[in-house]
């Protein structure tokens, strides 16, 4: 695996783990967003104190008030309440409970707790109605800003697709259904045969390259193929100038096109109705047509949120310069007709940018980290447990 030379992992960031052995309570327990571990079970982990994993601590959220419309309904796949948007409730690590561990204000350390004796609070319990889910503060803020972001386009009139969820309380309903639906007969209890799975089934996987990391029981600790997973989405130091790094100069100087004119000569409210209308903007051909001057799919990156998973850029380093040049003539990036925005807007907008084989695949891990959970967020669907349980029930019926 390679590291972009600002997340060069220090000798003692790898370390071996000894698994062996530590059977059902080497499980650590995941955030439903991403499906890295939100708490850390193994002590001898906990001890290291590493960095990187301090950014694993568990909140826990429920939609309030949210129910379903009968539990016999909901099961058999008819929707709970129509577009609900109740409020979210967020606990707090020393208010939640972990299936067999207790960790709260009284207890100094983590202690076995005797089965079945648990309060409301346990999370991830499938046999609840509505059970607690629990997130990294980081995951449930671009959580909300995902949110945040489909109410505007609702309210300019863009549509967002019928089933991706427009409100904090639709996006827990799909975590609630990860865990409460999907545990049908054949189906394992979670995936280690629990009733408080401690990863959540999540239907790609969550798109982690290597699947066995879904898959096993217990998080790879101290493996390079986690390390990617393991580093925090935000903040994102020096995300505006890795960005501007990919930035290329136009090919040739462009003349504004007819069609720009035209857009140009229309009402704000109009041309704002036609960019509103490029949103979201995801995969979209990889060739320019340079139908828009350079400068106005800059705007669409800085000011218009275009790539909302970008939302921290700083649009200060616009009048800077690129590093690897300390020639005083070479243009800022504010420089009309010299950058080419297009390109760069477009490239950034393929889901599978920093993929192998993709053209950014050398990106910081934070940065494809952060694309990646933005995807789990932006492509989770009502039901959509439902075509995984289908497609993988059979992998437990052999077993
Ligand atoms: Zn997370």
């Amino acid at each position: 695996m390679d590291f972009h030379p600002s997340e060069r992992p220090s000798k003692d960031d790898f370390f071996e783990f000894e698994r062996f052995d530590k059977g059902y309570h080497a499980e650590d327990i995941c955030c439903v967003i991403c499906g890295a571990p939100s708490f850390i079970v193994e002590e001898e982990i906990r001890d290291k104190n590493l960095e990187r994993y301090k950014w694993f601590v568990p909140q826990a959220i429920r939609a309030e008030n949210y129910q379903y419309e009968d539990i016999m309904t909901a099961w058999y796949g008819v929707a709970s309440l129509p577009n609900h948007d109740f409020p979210l409730e967020v606990l707090g690590i020393d208010d939640i409970e972990i299936d067999e561990i207790h960790y709260g204000e009284r207890l100094s350390k983590l202690e076995p707790k005797r089965y079945a004796k648990h309060s409301s609070k346990l999370v991830h319990d499938l046999c609840m109605e509505y059970p607690y889910v629990t997130v990294h503060s980081e995951c449930l803020d671009m959580m909300r800003r995902l949110v945040d972001y489909r109410q505007a386009l609702l309210k300019a009139g863009v549509s967002v697709g019928s089933k991706h969820p427009t409100t904090l309380s639709q996006l827990y309903e799909v975590f609630e259904q990860r865990i409460t639906r999907g545990c049908l007969y054949n189906y394992p209890l979670g995936l280690n045969g629990s009733f408080t799975p401690r990863r959540v089934v999540e239907p790609h996987y969550y798109y982690f390259r290597d699947v066995d990391i879904f898959w096993d029981v217990a998080w790879a600790w101290g493996e390079k193929k986690v390390y990617e997973y393991e580093m925090a989405p935000s903040p994102i130091p020096g995300l505006t100038r890795e960005i501007l790094s990919y930035l290329q100069p136009l090919p040739s100087l462009q003349s504004h096109s007819r069609l720009f004119l035209e857009l140009e000569a229309l009402p704000t409210e109009l041309q704002d109705m036609i960019y509103n209308d490029l949103h979201p903007f995801i995969n979209p051909q990889q060739i320019c047509n340079r139908s828009l001057p350079s400068m106005v799919w800059r705007d669409l990156l800085f000011n218009r949120q275009i790539l909302p998973w970008l939302w921290d850029l700083d649009i200060s380093a616009l009048q800077s310069r690129p590093a690897t040049s300390d020639m005083a003539d070479v243009p800022t990036f504010e420089a009309e007709n010299t950058w080419d925005w297009e390109h760069l807007v477009r490239t950034l907008a393929q889901v599978e940018v920093f993929e192998p084989g993709h053209p950014l695949e050398h990106a910081p891990l934070r940065l494809r980290n952060r694309r990646r959970i933005w995807r789990l967020l932006e492509e989770a669907e009502d039901k959509d447990i439902r075509e995984w349980v289908d497609a993988s029930a059979w992998r437990f019926e052999e077993g």
